[in-house]
């Protein structure tokens, strides 16, 4: 397998963790089975017994899902990983395998639906308790510690309104209370963000979003050290089986390959629409880490080394002018997927922030107004064009 520690990030994303098979193939090989030969009967068991190195079974491991982890641990600066069915297999798997019941979780408010669903509705049906904070003020996190306090949970920037945690503070919070910190990193991207280089523990991706990038397969990972894995993940991933599909794994892998091209046309892209909806009167609020106007622009400088793909902006008039506005789009297609080839935009409260209450959604910022809008590799002069257009019929 290879790697090299001294690679920059575009190029471990195309040569780390590639497994040949005898043919010398260029292209990482999809190994689509289920299960593995031994030569003997004494090879099988010493390979149940952990004796003899190789597969078992792929709900175990697979050698292109293999390909795929590695990969990742060398972009992140993981020691191990194991890649999932989808962003919320990871989410789950990573807090489900460690958590006990009396447990308590401190988790940003601002998280994705299904993450909240995860911390808020189902963990405590194991008896595990939860405290939801602004993840902007690190005074509420610190007063949410208790003493049964193992985990903290966050994801910055936050969807749908874009907002930053300081991961480096929360990190070390979470060390002072031996908990450990779970950092959803999908809307930076493995390029604009490193959360163990800042002090999170556990990294995960839905890498069905700009992994993927061209809208086709669900994924996700789980990153971490070793030592974590071993205790808490390796037996937990095994017996519940939430594994990645090889074809997907493989997929994944011709993903990360391009990942900085597009990642850096997408971003190029989403900073000339963000300024140009910062100049129009017709709208209320504009929302991107990139830009000099970001209410957090000093931290996103300290922590991310990008903007972002998404930009989110609040027009006038509420939910009428927003749907309005959505629906003259024509090369801007409606979705609530992310981080596709294709620009997509959605209205958060109507579709992804639907279940939360008109409280909670008031708090976290997300007005009938606001739309998001992920932007794709189309030429942004269309997307520009697009908008102007949809503007002016509002
Ligand atoms: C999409 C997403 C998830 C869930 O991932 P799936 O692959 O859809 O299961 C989790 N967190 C964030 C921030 C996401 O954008």
């Amino acid at each position: 397998m290879s790697s090299n520690n001294t690679w920059r990030p575009a190029t471990k994303l195309i040569h780390s963790g590639v497994t040949r098979s005898q043919f010398g193939e260029t292209s990482e090989a999809l190994y689509l089975t289920q299960g593995y030969l031994y030569d003997s009967a004494e090879a099988a068991e010493a390979r149940f017994k952990g004796e003899e190195e190789g597969y078992i079974y792929s709900r175990y491991g697979n050698p292109t899902v293999s390909m795929f982890e590695e990969r990742m641990c060398a972009m992140e600066g993981a020691e191990d990983a194991r890649a999932t069915a989808s962003g919320m297999a990871a989410v789950h798997s990573a807090i489900a395998c460690q958590a006990k019941a009396g447990d308590h979780i401190v988790a940003a408010k601002a998280l994705f639906g299904s993450c909240r669903w995860v911390v808020e509705k189902l963990m405590p049906q194991y008896g595990v308790e939860f405290t939801l904070v602004d993840g902007k003020d690190m005074n509420a996190w610190k007063e949410a510690v208790r003493p049964n306090t193992t985990i903290f949970f966050l994801e910055s920037p936050t969807n749908p309104t874009l907002e930053l945690v300081d991961i480096k503070a929360v990190a070390d919070l979470a060390h002072e209370n031996d908990a450990v910190l779970i950092v959803d990193n999908v809307f930076a991207t493995p390029l604009y963000q490193s959360p163990i280089e800042l002090g999170a523990d556990i990294v995960m991706y839905s890498t069905t979003k700009h992994i993927d990038g061209q809208g086709r397969c669900l994924g996700g990972i789980v990153l971490g050290t070793e030592e974590w894995i071993n205790d808490h993940l390796h037996d937990y991933f095994r017996h519940t089986g939430p594994s990645m599909s090889p074809f997907n794994a493989w997929n994944f892998l011709k993903g990360l390959e391009t990942l900085p091209i597009r990642v850096a046309h997408q971003t190029a892209s989403a900073g000339k629409i963000a300024n140009s909806l910062a100049k129009q009167n017709t709208i209320n609020r504009m929302i991107y880490p990139g830009h000099e106007s970001h209410p957090q622009a000093e931290l996103a400088a300290k922590q991310m080394s990008g903007g972002s793909t998404m930009v989110a902006f609040e027009l006038d008039g509420g939910k009428s002018s927003a749907f309005k506005f959505i629906n003259a789009l024509e090369t801007v297609q409606i979705s609530n997927n992310l981080g596709d080839a294709k620009s997509l935009i959605t209205h958060p409260a109507t579709t992804t922030h639907k279940n939360l209450s008109n409280e909670d959604r008031d708090e976290l910022g997300i007005s009938s107004g606001m739309i998001r809008l992920s932007v794709g590799l189309e030429d942004v002069d269309d997307l520009l064009e697009d908008i102007q257009k949809a503007l002016h019929s509002i």
